[in-house]
């Protein structure tokens, strides 16, 4: 309980939005069974959030309808207002680099509803309701969204728990491919937190940010080119690590990269991206050196690409060896895979980290660094194949 008013102290300092955030972790660690963090069973916070409350439907539904509502003008306020008027400046520069009408508001927006559900554990009832919300989203644009299942015993509980990839696919006959993957699960704790390393994880920039980013991309990959063909996949279970020395990493890609090799489809991928916490609001990325040593002459492509479009942010050199959902793809499928990730998370200079700490929240994400990646990928795959 002594952690329960701990949360509910620092509670008291945060700005309104984080305050129903907290008020979500606190309500899943009181029902918190077996690990298992369910989703928020607080009603109230989701009417607060949601103008027209359908109190006879499920919590899960509300909260998957809540997850897809439109991006309202007080939504866009919400994300301009929390920036500078120089990031703002800067967003207008970076868009108008790309014919492609890219909305990283709406992803910012989409960051912060994905965490005022909870953490997206594996296996959890918040992971459940991000995944019916995602086959809807990418179905309701004209995508085959598959679901690749598989089952593990749990790291910690040893019960059978079902995981599940997500493979979005745009232009399913066209045989030249590429990949675009992201993870969607978060940590089962804090680990790194100094504070409370038993805390649960929001998951702002290492989760939700892949997931609102790949958001963010699909309704313009439909337009890349005649030929080829894209698919997304969100891994799961990338880190469902209860303890560090014991657990696996890495099992949704894992399982991916084997099924690719077991049951081969028709197609072969010629490159993948992944990207792993790219909404950090200091953008900082590096040539990652598994990527390198991977894929690197496309690592060296995209990073020229954003020299080409003068995106700074991308910085040619190598840094930082990443233990990643890239490994299995490149070592298992021999899909060639580059990692952008920022892994100064906020920055190289800065005292401490929020990487697996509870404040990995949404306010240290940002609409600009999702654009900048966004319009180097998206020139990037434009001109991969003419
Ligand atoms: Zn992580």
């Amino acid at each position: 309980m002594h952690a329960i008013f701990e949360i509910l102290k620092i509670a008291r300092c945060l700005p309104r939005f984080e305050i129903v955030m907290f008020q979500l972790f606190v309500v899943g660690f009181v029902f918190e069974v077996g690990y298992q963090t369910s989703i928020a069973q607080d009603e109230s916070s989701l009417d607060q959030q949601s103008e027209q409350s359908e109190s006879d439907l499920p919590l899960s539904k509300r909260w998957e309808d809540y997850l897809l509502s439109p991006i309202t003008d007080g939504d866009r306020k919400w994300a301009l207002d929390a920036m500078t008027e120089a990031e703002r400046i800067e967003l207008t520069e970076v868009l108008k680099k790309t014919e492609f009408q890219l909305d990283p508001i709406a992803a910012q927006v989409y960051i912060k509803r994905i965490c005022e559900m909870g953490p997206r554990i594996s296996g959890s009832e918040s992971m459940a309701v991000q995944q019916a919300a995602l086959i809807r989203h990418f179905g309701e644009l004209g995508y085959s969204v598959a679901r690749q299942s598989f089952d593990v015993p749990h790291p910690e509980t040893r019960v059978n728990t079902t995981l599940t990839n997500l493979i979005v696919q745009l232009h399913p006959e066209r045989k030249l491919r590429i990949l675009i993957c992201c993870h969607y699960d978060t940590r089962p704790f804090a680990d790194r937190d100094p504070v409370n390393p038993k805390s649960l994880l929001p998951g702002a920039n290492d989760g939700a940010s892949g997931v609102a980013f790949l958001m963010m991309l699909a309704p313009h990959l439909k337009e890349l080119g005649p030929r080829l063909g894209i698919d997304l996949v969100f891994f799961d279970a990338e880190e469902l690590i209860y303890v560090r020395e014991r657990d696996k990493l890495f099992l949704g890609s894992t399982h991916f990269a084997e099924q690719y090799v077991r049951s081969p489809p028709d197609h072969r991928y010629r490159a993948g991206v992944l990207v792993d916490m790219i909404a950090d609001r200091t953008l900082e990325l590096y040539h990652e050196k598994n990527s390198l040593k991977y894929a690197g002459p496309l690592t060296k492509q995209i990073w020229l690409k954003a020299q080409k479009l003068g995106i700074k942010d991308f910085v040619p050199k190598p840094k930082h060896e990443v233990r990643d959902d890239h490994l299995p793809l490149n070592e298992i499928a021999k899909i060639p895979t580059t990692d952008l990730i920022d892994f100064d998370y906020p920055s190289m200079t800065a005292k401490e980290s929020y990487w697996h700490t509870a404040k990995d929240t949404v306010d240290k994400c940002s609409p600009l660094s999702m654009a900048k990646v966004g319009v180097v990928l998206v020139e990037w795959a434009k001109d991969y194949v003419k």
